[in-house]
């Protein structure tokens, strides 16, 4: 509602009209009325009106973490970190607060918070061709290296998915202004013979059988019946786990309603801090023949990778909480995991640790993996780095580089968490990636079975099994 019709509510109307036509007078308010107005100012305050604007901005401010802390104190969370600065959406109380806190803004683009005809994207171009072909058909807003954002209206969405580029919508919703705390990093020491036995548990030939599984279904796309029943699937593989709570919340994309599955371990010392271990379990191919997409490695591998580690914690007490979530419509935005995250951001009191996410495991077995993390995520990347060579022989490339954010783990980025990728190679991966031929016979199990210790290493480091448990199981 408009501030003239909300005055004209309050007082008569011919008096608010003379009032308004001719130089205002004070507007003295009482009783009533004032409260009412008062309310309608809060709610201005509180940023609960629709109609405002939200404006699209680039803070210029060089990354780090404290740049980071300036941001999410100020807007509640990014989506985009360059080696310039942040790009935010915020409302205007938000901006103001950014510019009060002497951050540089300088102000992309705006429209109303309630438009939902035209929507921001963030996109994904691998190369020049790819970067060519949006540009013929959109003005870029903004441009970094292989990432542009664009203005869209509904029906340009078509052209966008024809150019075959991976993009994801903008969340515009504003979520709570936060500093999440800095987790303290963890340390390796020695091997723990605790944690060496348990990685035992993680066997190459029952991940790639458990893969296969996901490949028979034919496609996990999104739209495709494989992605329902893989979702049913995932179900009741984690409901055969002991003492965890399996949920499916739906989430909207597009006009798709979709679930993700989240599997709890509810932590015994502080269950309010919160370890994700992410995959997306949905396929895709880039031909658009959506009804064959096996996606072997692009995700069943990742998606194996978590259960795979909630089977060899099963029952075990663990000190944080541990959140299993296996992630759809991952290949169209992004979409899962930003429901996750957007649902974490917005619980009081929850802290999240650290998230590892894990996308595409085994193209082959170059005992290389890739990890790729952001300014608050360097810790976690030589924690996983140190685990993973000590427990498995397995060498890192580290990539502390937050402008890679195709995956699901910059959904976590924007709310400050500290979230890790793991992934076969980068940028070299699989040939078969989003093709048919994306096949349980093309990847090399070996390669997915040290990359999913490697995880689980770090896990227990940060996390560690009580000593008396871990006594016993020697
Ligand atoms: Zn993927």
């Amino acid at each position: 509602m408009h501030l003239i019709s909300r005055i004209c509510r309050i007082l008569p109307v011919g008096i608010a009209l003379a009032m308004l036509s001719t130089s205002v007078p004070v507007l003295a308010l009482g009783g009533e009325q004032k409260v009412e107005f008062d309310q309608f100012i809060k709610n201005i305050r509180e940023e609960k009106r629709l109609d405002q604007i939200g404006y699209l901005i680039f803070a210029k401010i060089t990354p780090s973490r404290t740049s980071e802390d300036r941001i999410l104190a100020a807007a509640g969370s990014y989506f985009y970190a360059s080696d310039e600065g942040y790009l935010a959406h915020v409302n205007y109380v938000r901006l103001d607060r950014m510019k009060k806190s002497g951050i540089e803004t300088q102000i992309i683009d705006k429209k109303r918070l309630d438009d939902e005809q035209e929507s921001w994207y963030i996109v994904w171009t691998e190369n020049s061709a790819q970067e060519q072909k949006v540009k013929a058909l959109f003005e870029p807003l903004y441009q970094n290296e292989h990432t542009m954002i664009i203005r869209i209206r509904p029906e340009d969405r078509e052209r966008l998915i024809a150019a075959r580029v991976r993009f994801s919508q903008i969340d515009e919703s504003l979520l709570p202004t936060r500093v999440p705390a800095m987790p303290k990093p963890c340390e390796f020491r020695t091997v723990d013979p605790a944690i060496a036995s348990l990685l035992e548990f993680v066997k190459a030939d029952e991940m790639k059988a458990d893969v296969q599984t996901l490949q028979d279904l034919k496609s996990r796309a999104v739209g495709q019946p494989g992605n329902v029943t893989a979702v049913k699937w995932l179900v009741e593989q984690y409901g055969k786990i002991p003492n965890l709570t399996v949920t499916t919340p739906t989430f909207q994309s597009g006009a798709n309603n979709l679930q993700n599955v989240l599997a709890e371990q509810k932590g015994t010392v502080d269950p309010k801090t919160i370890i994700v271990v992410c995959g997306h379990f949905d396929s895709t191919v880039s031909s658009g023949n959506m009804s064959y997409a096996p996606g072997a490695d692009d995700n069943g591998t990742g998606a194996i990778g978590v259960l795979t580690i909630a089977r060899a914690l099963a029952g075990k007490k663990l000190p944080y909480t541990v959140l299993y979530a296996e992630m759809n419509a991952e290949e169209i935005g992004l979409y899962g995991s930003k429901a996750v995250a957007k649902t974490l951001a917005g619980t009081a009191g929850v802290t999240i640790k650290a998230v590892f996410n894990m996308d595409m495991l085994a193209d082959k077995d170059d005992n290389e993996v890739a990890v790729i993390g952001n300014t608050r995520s360097n810790w976690l990347i030589d924690a996983f780095k140190d685990a993973a060579l000590a427990y498995t022989g397995l060498k890192s490339n580290t990539l502390y580089d937050s402008k890679i954010w195709y995956s699901d783990h910059s959904s976590f980025w924007n709310i400050g968490a500290s979230a890790i990728c793991t992934i076969e190679g980068y940028p070299d991966m699989t040939p078969y990636y989003h093709t048919t031929n994306d096949l349980v016979v093309n990847i090399a199990p070996s390669m997915m079975q040290k990359i999913v210790r490697g995880n689980l290493a770090t896990l227990l480091i940060m996390n560690p099994l009580p000593a008396k448990i871990a006594a016993k199981e020697r």
